[in-house]
């Protein structure tokens, strides 16, 4: 049963109030610039660690903030309605870098990693995706060798969310073959001194985030976790890292569609504001349904995740929807705005081309449409056939009660 209800308490409110102001002083201002320069300023994320920003959910132990995975949804919107490359180097840093040592690093490892991440110290990156295996992640051909006490990694990842300017990754990749003649995958903690940064990756969106490709080569490492449950890992953070894509999407969509909606009523056109126009309402309309109902599911996922609740579905549907919604609510934008909003003078279409990559980062619409599908199917219940042995009354509204009614004959009745 879905719950709309998310309070919120004193000390979440007082944060995400404390995001508000750091991101209409800090980042608002420069949001444009650093898209043009297609570069973020390191001091922007020591900034972000000084106000908890860097740890939000990381336990409070570890020099975390500790706070919901709801705030901390609610705070990536927040950073994602002015620069969605900040808000997803952010949201990368804390649901999977973070987020993952959190979750399966032993003691020392949190002690050792976490407090320097959260305080801005240290940027995270997480690599799973390389050149020849994007989706279908059973196909990493990254490869670890253990050589005592820590393991030699070699091979190439691909589209790393700040992989050229991180202190630390996390890296997936093979450690052998299973039984069952599959890749036996493990996680690893890898410093930066350790790897190769090839190039930054220039992309159509977020372009300020530092999205790269790196080679590793005999490049030293430590395990994290369990040897060969390195997929496993990777997909119980990308239920929480989904949330935040979906959260980051909702901040995109609120910020475009805000503009839109105030452009309607101040832009005139053949005497009139072009919101009396039914075309442009319609539009409007479309866009505000489609960004409540992306923000709900989104919320509800989360919440669901600090319920401790298993969100892998739940996560899906709301990156699926929220990020398809974003980039259409982003068109309809541009739309409203006719050239002023094709031209780079406004925000729209750095909106459009951020938006877009929430519909392919951390797992593209097409497999989280797989994902989805499948716990849909599962949930199925069995058919009753009732309709075979009723003998209740035809309730059939379009036929006509009474002796009017022609008998159906029981199919498969003797
Ligand atoms: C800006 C940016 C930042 C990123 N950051 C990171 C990061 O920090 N760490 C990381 O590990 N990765 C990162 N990625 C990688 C991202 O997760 C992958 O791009 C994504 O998972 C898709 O993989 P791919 O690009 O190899 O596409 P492919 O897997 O090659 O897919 C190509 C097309 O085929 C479709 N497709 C594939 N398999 C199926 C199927 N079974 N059924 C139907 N359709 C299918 C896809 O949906 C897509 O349309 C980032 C990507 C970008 C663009």
């Amino acid at each position: 049963m879905m719950t709309l209800e998310h309070p919120l308490d004193d000390e979440s409110r007082a944060f995400l109030a404390t995001v508000e102001e750091f991101n209409r002083t800090e980042v608002a201002p420069y949001a444009d610039q650093w898209d043009h320069d297609e570069q973020l300023p390191r001091e922007i994320f020591t900034k972000a660690g000084k106000l908890g920003i860097m740890g939000m959910v990381a336990p409070k132990e570890y020099g975390g903030r500790g706070l919901s995975y709801v705030t901390s949804a609610l705070a990536v919107k927040e950073l994602g309605k002015t620069c969605a490359s900040l808000a997803m180097d952010i949201a990368a840093h804390n649901a999977l870098s973070v987020g993952q040592i959190n979750l399966f690093g032993t003691e020392e490892q949190k002690q050792k990693y976490i407090p320097r991440l959260v305080s801005g110290e240290w940027i995270g990156a997480w690599g799973l995706t390389e050149p020849n295996a994007g989706s279908d992640t059973g196909g990493i051909e990254t490869k670890g060798e253990q050589h005592g006490d820590h393991w030699h990694i070699n091979g190439m990842k691909h589209f790393i969310t700040s992989g050229r300017v991180a202190d630390l990754i996390i890296v997936i990749a093979t450690t052998g073959r299973t039984e069952a003649g599959k890749n036996e995958i493990s996680a690893f903690i890898m410093m930066k001194d350790q790897l190769e940064a090839v190039r930054k990756i220039h992309t159509y969106g977020m372009r300020a985030s530092e999205t790269s490709e790196l080679r590793f080569t005999n490049s030293k490492a430590e395990i994290l976790g369990e040897r060969g449950r390195g997929r496993e890992q990777a997909l119980t953070v990308l239920d929480r890292g989904r949330i935040s894509i979906a959260a980051l999407a909702v901040g995109i969509a609120e910020a475009a569609f805000d503009r839109a909606n105030s452009y309607a009523n101040e832009r005139k056109q053949f005497g009139h504001a072009i919101g009396n126009f039914q075309a442009i309402q319609w539009m409007l309309v479309d866009s505000a349904m489609e960004l409540e109902a992306s923000e709900v599911m989104t919320l509800h996922a989360a919440h669901l995740q600090d319920q401790g609740k298993n969100t892998t579905k739940e996560s899906a549907m709301a990156k699926l929807f929220a990020s398809e919604s974003a980039v259409k609510i982003c068109d309809r934008s541009m739309q409203i705005h006719g050239g002023y909003g094709y031209s780079r003078d406004l925000p729209i279409e750095r909106y459009l081309r951020d938006a877009k990559l929430c519909t392919i980062g951390e797992g593209t619409s097409e497999v989280q449409r797989l994902v989805i599908a499948r716990h849909v199917l599962k949930e199925a219940k069995p058919l009753k056939l009732a309709h075979r042995e009723s003998k209740e009354p035809n309730v059939d509204p379009m036929r006509p009660a009474g002796g009017n009614a022609q008998k159906q004959p029981a199919v498969g009745a003797s």
